[in-house]
């Protein structure tokens, strides 16, 4: 067993003695790493400096078309669909940067009881939705957990007509390695957590109060959760709180940490900047706050560092930052998104929102937009079902084997969406990328796919391989 106190030991001088003397920018080295990221194997840490130092327009170019040809090799066109489930915005603690901090007395509070939440699953099954991520503030220990329990249990158990919730990832506060396992028992899909910030001081700067003021206890938190036998975990920092270089390397050894130790590192990195919260000055002018041009380079230096761990982004950002990073490395979008508890049931509910949203587009126009670029908008949750988690998946997915579930599922998975929930324009351009998606498929994989497709336009639903 792993003592706790071995817990990820972030090196954080070694970042600071790298960012204090980066290399300087230099073509020929950045064409050779280039050149290494299209073998697909990722990159390795030292590799990392040279490429956050492109400048040159040039060069950037070449960044972000290696981003987007390992993308492409490795997922597809596909992009997978979700939307968050904010369950309670009561919080004890005080991070600088959240409208759901404890001193901010102006924010309506509330807590979902179990029917609201099956409510406001309803209203997600309404719009097509089959995988959520349940979202709470920290207002506990206590009963907190045992609510969030039930509150899975929740989310799994309310059908509407023929639809229900396949997967509930969780993004909620740390916990103890039992506290983890009762979440595995529950059977969560991915457990995501933000690091925020790796940098100590900036850490303990944003957080003044409650059980998040302790760095450490974020810190080793994956620890804790990979212990207590939950494979599929999702890190990240919240871009703009420090330096996003420092950010990047620590992301990148976190991830080292957990593939060394556990054999399998993170299943997803999270992409989230700061946007501006109800009252809070650092969310309105972020202390590092990161540009779209460098917002972009970290995604594709991510995607050519670790090419088969999955890259969430959000509806923090606008529609056009969307567009261009799901062609650098995201592959997992969230839409038609809510930030405040009982947001979907109710719109008109303004107040109790986490932050303000850039895209505010529903789903069915997020699809729509997404097939108008070649994309295949996925509501795959079939590995996590399968049991193609952890190392298994990454076994898969290393030589490619997983395209030939990936392809039909998401095909499936669409089909589902336009036979249900889809607007008749956004039915007709998505069946036309679907043919062209046919038409790109190896003969076996076209056949199962074609195969999974008639069965869900018969009528047959949660189809997949
Ligand atoms: N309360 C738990 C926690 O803090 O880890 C889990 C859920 S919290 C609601 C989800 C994430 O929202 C945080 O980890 C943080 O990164 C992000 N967040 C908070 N304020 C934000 C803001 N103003 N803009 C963008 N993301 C924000
Ligand atoms: Fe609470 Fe999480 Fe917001 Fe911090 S980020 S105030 S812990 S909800």
């Amino acid at each position: 067993m792993i003592g706790l106190t071995e817990a990820f030991p972030l090196n954080e001088a070694s970042i600071h003695q790298v960012l204090a003397a980066p290399p300087a920018e230099d073509a020929v080295r950045i064409r050779e790493l280039l050149a290494k990221a299209r073998e697909m194997k990722g990159l390795d840490d030292g590799d990392l400096p040279s490429l956050m130092t492109i400048q040159d327009p040039g060069l950037l170019q070449e960044l972000f078309d290696t981003a987007r040809w390992v993308k492409d090799q490795i997922y597809g066109n596909r992009i997978v669909m979700f939307a968050p489930l904010y369950v309670s915005n009561q919080c004890g603690n005080e991070c600088l940067y959240c409208a759901f901090r404890a001193s901010n007395l102006e924010l309506p509070r509330r807590t979902l009881g179990m029917e609201e939440i099956a409510n406001e699953v309803r209203c997600l099954l309404a719009q097509g939705q089959k995988r959520l991520v349940l979202v709470a503030g920290e207002d506990y220990p206590g009963e907190g957990l045992d609510y969030l329990i039930s509150a899975i249990r929740t989310v799994y158990e309310v059908r509407h007509g023929k639809d229900n919730i396949r997967r509930v990832n969780i993004n909620i506060a740390p916990l103890d390695v039992d506290g983890f396992r009762r979440l595995k028992d529950a059977e969560i899909g991915t457990y995501q957590l933000f690091q925020e910030t790796y940098h100590r001081e900036t850490y303990h700067r944003m957080h003044t109060r409650g059980t998040k003021a302790d760095y450490d206890w974020r810190l080793g938190c994956m620890d804790r959760a990979m212990m207590a036998g939950i494979d599929d975990v999702g890190i990240g920092p919240l871009f703009g709180l420090y330096d996003w270089r420092f950010e990047l390397l620590a992301t990148m050894q976190h991830a080292r940490h957990l593939e060394e130790r556990f054999g399998c590192g993170p299943h997803t990195i999270s992409m989230p900047r700061i946007e501006p919260a109800a009252g809070s000055s650092t969310s309105e002018a972020p202390p590092y706050a990161v540009s779209d041009e460098d917002f972009k380079k970290i995604i594709a230096i991510i995607r050519l560092a670790v090419p088969y761990t999955g890259m969430i982004l959000s509806t923090r950002e606008r529609p056009e930052v969307r567009r261009e990073a799901m062609h650098l490395g995201i592959s997992q979008i969230s839409a038609g998104s809510r930030t405040n508890p009982g947001g979907y049931l109710d719109d008109s509910i303004n107040g109790g929102t986490q932050f303000s949203l850039g895209d505010h587009r529903n789903l069915d126009e997020v699809v729509r937009d997404l097939a108008e670029m070649g994309f295949l908008p996925s509501f795959c949750t079939s590995c996590y079902r399968m049991g193609r988690t952890g190392a298994d998946f990454m076994d898969l997915a290393k030589p490619g084997e997983i395209k030939a579930h990936c392809n039909p599922n998401a095909l499936a998975t669409l089909q589902e969406y336009l036979e249900d929930h889809a607007s008749p324009l956004t039915r007709c351009v998505s069946e036309q990328m679907m043919a062209r998606c046919f038409r790109d498929l190896d003969a076996p994989t076209r056949e199962k796919a074609e195969h999974m497709v008639a069965q869900v336009k018969r009528g047959q639903r949660d189809v997949f391989c």
